[in-house]
């Protein structure tokens, strides 16, 4: 077709020909992703930008640094602060707890470290058996559990341990259901399904929702937005898997299997949020000697989730979009990050920021 010369022209045309005429008196259709490096993807690209204006695509609790409770944070900086050699994440190191971060206990001589994997964290823990004590932040999604139960599995030093604060996608959807928000059809992160499958997901397409597992290239996002119109136009509700380069329907059996093995699911408070039901991984008895939880008695001040004026709550329950905030660009920026949802690469605020939201562009 004549002007119609990328996947990208011809996904956008797919789109349009998908969506109903716009009409005043109806809400938007509204599609919801829950992933941070989507929303990079889409920000990044300009995606909403070319969408028609009853079109919404919006961003969920898909950032692990955002979603990690202040009261974890403070855990791991009471613990730097008594003495305990803390190793975390790049990303994680300005999140802002209830009174500071663990860059600012940094700055006044808590050993805090970031490291790129768990595995560092263990080879610095060797390093320091009989001198010093080591807790690894073991913070993210399906996707960043796997490796820490491996370590755990594979007898680590024995002044190792890990503050475990693992959250799970599945649970965070049906958080977003019962909220207020009207949704349309779900993208759900490619690199989840790579651990979980896409099976989980097959209950919210029993519940209606049409759900597409996806990856994470514009035409990626573009093309399962496709796949989530078409669903809605011929009225059906099914899993489809646009990511089958790297997704099948069982996922990573042996992730599942150490998932398994090393911790349990249990009730999680997720920041700006609150307690979702099952939603979280905690370190199963048989490793208790690795749980930081159990090792110290981490004594901390009731937590301060989100500090006054801060949205995130609302955003990370996608009923705000960032430029909504009443701080963000002028309080709260990449450089001064006021509430969780600026700091992280994947976070919805600091992409707005940096890529600009649909408004801006
Ligand atoms: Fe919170 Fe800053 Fe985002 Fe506002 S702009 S919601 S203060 S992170």
């Amino acid at each position: 077709m004549a002007g119609e010369k990328t996947p990208e022209k011809r996904a956008i045309r797919l789109i349009r020909s998908l969506m109903p005429d716009p009409d005043p008196s109806d809400r938007p259709v509204r599609i919801i992703h829950v992933c941070g490096t989507h929303e990079q993807t889409i920000t990044k690209h300009g995606i909403r930008t070319l969408l028609p204006d009853n079109l919404e695509v919006l961003s969920g609790p898909g950032c692990p640094v955002c979603v990690t409770p202040a009261e974890d944070i403070d855990r791991v900086i009471a613990l730097a602060e008594s003495g305990i050699t803390v190793l975390t994440y790049g990303d994680m190191l300005r999140v802002p707890g209830s009174r500071a971060s663990l860059a600012d206990v940094r700055a006044e001589g808590a050993d805090v470290r970031t490291v790129y994997s768990v595995n560092d964290a263990v080879r610095i823990a060797e390093q320091g058996v009989g001198e010093v004590e080591v807790v690894f932040f073991g913070i993210g999604f399906e996707t960043t559990a796997p490796s820490n139960a491996a370590v755990l599995m594979n007898d680590p030093p024995p002044n190792f341990s890990i503050l475990c604060s693992h959250r799970l996608i599945p649970p965070a959807m049906d958080a977003l259901i019962d909220d207020r928000l009207k949704i349309d059809g779900f993208i759900a992160p490619g690199h989840v399904a790579t651990i979980i499958g896409t099976h989980p997901y097959d209950r919210f397409a029993e519940m209606g929702y049409p759900i597409v597992v996806t990856g994470f290239e514009p035409i990626d996002v573009l093309f399962s937005i496709v796949m989530i119109l078409k669903q809605i136009h011929d009225g059906r509700s099914v899993v489809e898997n646009e990511y089958a380069r790297a997704v099948d329907e069982s996922g990573n059996t042996k992730a599942q299997e150490m998932i398994d093995q090393v911790f349990e699911v249990a009730d999680a408070n997720w920041r700006g949020i609150g307690q979702i039901r099952d939603s979280g991984l905690a370190i199963r008895s048989e490793f208790g000697d690795y749980d930081a939880r159990l090792r110290y008695d981490i004594a901390i001040d009731p937590p301060v989730d989100l500090h006054p004026g801060c949205s995130c709550s609302m955003i990370l329950r996608a009923l705000k979009t960032p430029d909504e905030c009443e701080l963000f660009g002028g309080v709260c920026t990449p450089q001064t990050p006021y509430g969780p949802c600026m700091v992280s690469t994947e976070g919805t605020c600091h992409n707005w920021f940096r890529y600009g939201g649909r408004s801006e562009l």
